[in-house]
């Protein structure tokens, strides 16, 4: 009875398996085809949970992250579209700090709350007659500035060409993380000499900012001696610049070569840092526990920065 229904049963099988085959087909084709078109800012960070650290891939949380340590210099200068976030400006909160020729004088907001804790400290000396000359130039400021007839070259005697102004992209004032000062009466050339300049030569790494020119590195930094030039890095890792007296390029290659280096501030809490380095490609590991900030260097590398109390 069944026999002459049994083929159209087999082909309606088959025709019905042949259409699932190709529905999974394509939607799968489909699916590879739209990965690879998913564009970089749409990939989002993977988080695997270890024992007592998160890993994470090189994109960390954005709230943890700063960039405070990133280089920029001739070898390892910024992209032209680089922008700090988020800016704050500092004449907004101190108007009696007097500007050149703007009163816009914007900072990352991580160098702006130092600074500001910075000023209020160095107010409370006595010393009111500081003068910001610059703050945050952007990669076209830049640009004007290295172009114009301001710039000077210099040779030092181990025949590196030096100079005052530095090339678009590798300034420290792209990343909203640096600061010029001078007194009101003084120049820049002479600030430290004047009792501002020597105050934050000696007190601004409590602050987390660093003199980022030093006269002893201009072969290291390729930038003239700048004693009016501060660039904030963030409070331990300024510590350790400058209890070793280490420029951020030599202090880059430290942690490159140490890895892990552990910090006990000298403040009421003795608090205490770590500060581990990764390298390019390497799994990068975050605390569950304690606060963290993640920073690049500019050369592929990340550093963790945890803070243990
Ligand atoms: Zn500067």
């Amino acid at each position: 009875m069944n026999s002459p229904r049994k083929p159209i049963v087999y082909l309606l099988i088959i025709i019905v398996y042949l259409l699932i085959l190709g529905l999974l087909t394509g939607a799968t084709i489909w699916m590879l085809l739209s990965m690879d078109k998913k564009p970089e800012s749409a990939k989002r960070m993977k988080i695997t949970v270890t024992e007592n650290r998160i890993a994470c891939n090189a994109e960390p949380d954005e709230t943890r992250r700063t960039d405070s340590l990133l280089l920029a210099n001739e070898n390892y200068p910024l992209n032209a579209d680089y922008e700090p976030y988020p800016m704050y400006n500092t004449c907004g909160k101190y108007s009696q700090f007097l500007s050149y020729n703007s009163q816009d004088m914007p900072l990352q907001a991580q160098a702006y709350n130092a600074f500001l804790e910075m000023m209020e400290k160095l107010n409370a000396q006595g010393y009111d007659n500081l003068l910001i000359i610059s703050t945050y130039r952007d990669y076209n400021k830049q640009s004007e500035l290295y172009n114009s007839d301001r710039r000077t070259v210099i040779v030092t005697d181990e025949g590196r060409e030096i100079t005052d102004i530095a090339r678009p992209g590798c300034s420290d004032h792209q990343l909203g993380l640096a600061v010029d000062m001078q007194t009101s009466v003084g120049s820049k050339e002479n600030f430290d000499t004047t009792s501002p300049g020597q105050w934050i030569s000696q007190y601004g790494h409590d602050y987390g900012f660093i003199l980022r020119y030093p006269e002893k590195d201009v072969n290291t930094t390729g930038v003239v001696y700048e004693p009016w030039h501060f660039r904030f890095v963030g409070i331990p890792h300024a510590a350790v610049m400058r209890n070793k007296e280490l420029c951020l390029e030599d202090y880059l290659d430290f942690l490159r070569e140490s890895r892990t280096v552990d910090v006990q501030m000298a403040d009421k809490k003795h608090t205490c840092f770590q500060i581990i380095y990764y390298q390019p490609n390497e799994r990068v590991l975050v605390p569950r526990e304690y606060s963290y900030t993640i920073s690049g260097d500019n050369r592929n590398g990340t550093i963790v920065t945890i803070k243990y109390n």
